[in-house]
C-alpha cells in the first residue's frame, strides 16, 4: 500500500487543477482515473478522423486579466495553450422565431445592442444591467471573502443584492425587470448552459454565465484536448503519479490515513484525499458512510443531479460557410417562451421538432486545429433531455449491450435532432460523412456523472453556495471536494475548486506535519 500526500480521485477539470496545484505547492499526488484518458468532461474523441469535443465549446475569461487566464498563469500553463478567439461581434446567435440576438463581447456594448433592439425596454435593460453591476461589486467585494458569522452579516449588509436573490430564480429576477415576452425570451436565451430553464436556474448562476463571456469567449487552439494535454504534461513533468483505469470504490479512514481502494483491488493510503467524482457519486457509493457527518448526509440526501444532454456528433463535407455557418454558436428556440422549449425537450414525443438546440462547429471555430480531414468540417449539436428522458430504462445497462430497441431510439432521435437543425443548415441529412449519437447515459459511462448529468448537482438556487460544497470541504478533515459539484459547473469554477481544495490540503498537511512548506 503506497503512501502520499493527496490522493486525487478523477481527472476532470477540478482534478488536474488540484493535482498540478498540489504539485507546485511541494506535495506527492497520485492521481486515479476511472476511464482510459484523462480529462473527464474535456476528454475528446476521436472517429474517422474528426475530433469531437463533449464538454467544452466556449470558455470566457481569457483576455488579459481575465480569472481564467490569472488562473492559467498561476498553474502556469498560459504558455501551454492557445485560443482562438470566437467573433466578438456575436460569438452567440440566438434564434428565436422572428428575431435573432448575438451575445458579443462588452457588457456596455451588449446593452447598447439591447436597447437597440428593444427600444421601448431601454429602462428595464438598464436595470438589468445594474443588477448585473451590483452583484459583480459583492463578487468582488476588496474586503475578501466573509470568514466569520460576522463578517458575513456585514457583508450582506453592504450588499443587499445578495440578500434579494441568493434564493431567486433566474425567472423571478427577470420578472422584476420586464413583462415585454421577447426582451424576456432575449435575457433568457442564455439560460440554457446552467442546464436549465428560467422559472428553475439559479438568478445568480445565469448572471455569472451571461458576466462570463462578457469580455470576449474562446475555443482552445486544438480543442478540448490541447487543454487536457497541457495539464497532463505539466502534472508528468512534475512528477505527479498519474494512473488511468483506476475506478475509486472506497474511500475509508483507518488510523488517521485516507485508505482508497480501486475496483482492480488497489490500496492506497494518503493524508488528504481531494474527489472530484460527482458528489452524488462520491458520497453515495465511494466514501465510507461511517465517516461523513452528519451535515453532509443530509445535504446529499437534499441534492438533485442536473440534466443531461443528447448529443449528434457529425462529420460533414458541406461548406458549412457557405451554407451560412461561422465560428458562432447557433442556439435555437422554438418559441419566445425559454421555459416552454425546455419544458417541450424532456416531454417530447419522437416525432416532435426540437425546441431548443445548440450547433457549434470545432473546425470553424478553429480552422487550422486539425478537427477535420481536409475540406470537411466536424459539427457537435445538442440539445438537453430533462430528467425523466426516454433512455431512462437502460440506465445501469454497460455501453454496447443496451440492445436494438435502445440504438433504435437513439438513432430516431439523433436523426430527428438533425432534421431539426436543418433550417440553419439545408442539405445536412444529406451529407453526413460520419455521425454518432450520445445520450445521458453516455456521459454516465465516460466520466461517471451521476444519472450522466452535465453539471454536478442542478443548478437550482437552493444548490447554489451553501447547497453545494462552495469552500470546497466535506466537514470530513483532509477530505476536499473539487469540480462542478464545488462551486458551479463550467470549466473555469471547476479548476478554481481544484486550486482552492489544493491550497487547503496544502494548508492542513503544513498544520498536521507542522512542516514549513510553500505558503498558498
Ligand atoms: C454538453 C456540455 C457542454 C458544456 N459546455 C461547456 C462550455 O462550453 N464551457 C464550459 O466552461 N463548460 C462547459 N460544460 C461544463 C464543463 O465541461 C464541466 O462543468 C467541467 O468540465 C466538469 O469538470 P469536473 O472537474 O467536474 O470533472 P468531470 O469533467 O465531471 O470529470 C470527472 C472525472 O472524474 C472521473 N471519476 C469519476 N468517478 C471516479 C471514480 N470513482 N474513480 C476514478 N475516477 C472517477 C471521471 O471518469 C472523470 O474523468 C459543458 C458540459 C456539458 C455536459
Amino acid at each position: 500500500m503506497s503512501d502520499v500526500d493527496a490522493i486525487v480521485v478523477g481527472s476532470g477539470a477540478g482534478g488536474l487543477s488540484a493535482a498540478l496545484r498540489l504539485r507546485q505547492l511541494g506535495a506527492s499526488v497520485l492521481l486515479l482515473e476511472a476511464m482510459p484518458s484523462f480529462g473527464g468532461y474535456m476528454n475528446p474523441f476521436t472517429r474517422n478522423g474528426y475530433t469531437f469535443d463533449t464538454g467544452v465549446h466556449y470558455l470566457g475569461k481569457l483576455g488579459p486579466g481575465g480569472s481564467f487566464r490569472q488562473l492559467l498563469e498561476l498553474l502556469e500553463l498560459d504558455q501551454a495553450v492557445q485560443f482562438a478567439e470566437i467573433n466578438p461581434h456575436g460569438f452567440d446567435r440566438y434564434l428565436f422565431p422572428d428575431f435573432e440576438l448575438q451575445i458579443c463581447k462588452g457588457r456596455q456594448l451588449y446593452r447598447e445592442r439591447l436597447q437597440a433592439l428593444f427600444p421601448e425596454e431601454k429602462k428595464a435593460v438598464q436595470a438589468y444591467f445594474n443588477v448585473i453591476e451590483r452583484l459583480l461589486s459583492a463578487f468582488s467585494d476588496p474586503h475578501g471573502p466573509p470568514k466569520t458569522f460576522f463578517d458575513r452579516i456585514r457583508y450582506i449588509f453592504r450588499h443587499p443584492v445578495l440578500m434579494k436573490y441568493h434564493r431567486a430564480t433566474y425567472q423571478k429576477l427577470l420578472d422584476g425587470i420586464t413583462r415585454n415576452p421577447r426582451l424576456l425570451a432575449a435575457l433568457s436565451a442564455h439560460c440554457g448552459n446552467s442546464g436549465l430553464p428560467p422559472s428553475q436556474a439559479s438568478a445568480f448562476v445565469c448572471l455569472m454565465l451571461l458576466d462570463h463571456y462578457m469580455e470576449g469567449a474562446f475555443y482552445p487552439k486544438g480543442g478540448s484536448g490541447a487543454l487536457r494535454d497541457a495539464f497532463v504534461d505539466a502534472l508528468t513533468r512534475k512528477k505527479a503519479v498519474l494512473r488511468n483505469r483506476m475506478p475509486v470504490t472506497a474511500i475509508a479512514r483507518k488510523q488517521g490515513r485516507f485508505v482508497v481502494s480501486t475496483a482492480n483491488g488497489d490500496t492506497f493510503s494518503a493524508k488528504t484525499v481531494i474527489s472530484n467524482a460527482d458528489p452524488l457519486i462520491a458520497f453515495r457509493q465511494i466514501i465510507d458512510p461511517d465517516i461523513i457527518p452528519r451535515a453532509a448526509k443530509k445535504k446529499i440526501a437534499r441534492m438533485r443531479p442536473s440534466a443531461g444532454a443528447f448529443y449528434a456528433f457529425i462529420g460533414t463535407s458541406l461548406d458549412l460557410a457557405a451554407a451560412g455557418m461561422t465560428d458562432a454558436n447557433i442556439i435555437h428556440f422554438a418559441h419566445h417562451d425559454v421555459d416552454r422549449c425546455f419544458a417541450s425537450i424532456s416531454a417530447r414525443g419522437a416525432a416532435d421538432p426540437f425546441a431548443y438546440f445548440f450547433i457549434t462547429s470545432p473546425s470553424l471555430k478553429d480552422p487550422h486545429g486539425r478537427h477535420a480531414p481536409d475540406g470537411q468540417h466536424c459539427l457537435e449539436i445538442i440539445s438537453g433531455l430533462g430528467n425523466d428522458h426516454a433512455f431512462k430504462p437502460w440506465a445501469g445497462i454497460a455501453s454496447r449491450k443496451r440492445g436494438d430497441a435502445y440504438n433504435r431510439l437513439k438513432e430516431e432521435t439523433g436523426l430527428h435532432l438533425i432534421r431539426s437543425a436543418e433550417r440553419y443548415i439545408p442539405g445536412l441529412s444529406r451529407n453526413l460523412d460520419f455521425v454518432e449519437f450520445a445520450t445521458p447515459l453516455s456521459n454516465a459511462y465516460w466520466v461517471n456523472s451521476f444519472e450522466g448529468g452535465n453539471f454536478g448537482p442542478d443548478q437550482t438556487p437552493d444548490q447554489f453556495g451553501p447547497g453545494r460544497f462552495l469552500d470546497c470541504t466535506t466537514g470530513i478533515e483532509g477530505l476536499f471536494i473539487a469540480g462542478a459539484g464545488a462551486i458551479s459547473g463550467g470549466v473555469l469554477s471547476c479548476m478554481a475548486s481544484g486550486v482552492w481544495a489544493a491550497q487547503q490540503a496544502v494548508e492542513l498537511l503544513n498544520r498536521l506535519e507542522g512542516r514549513k512548506g510553500d505558503k498558498p
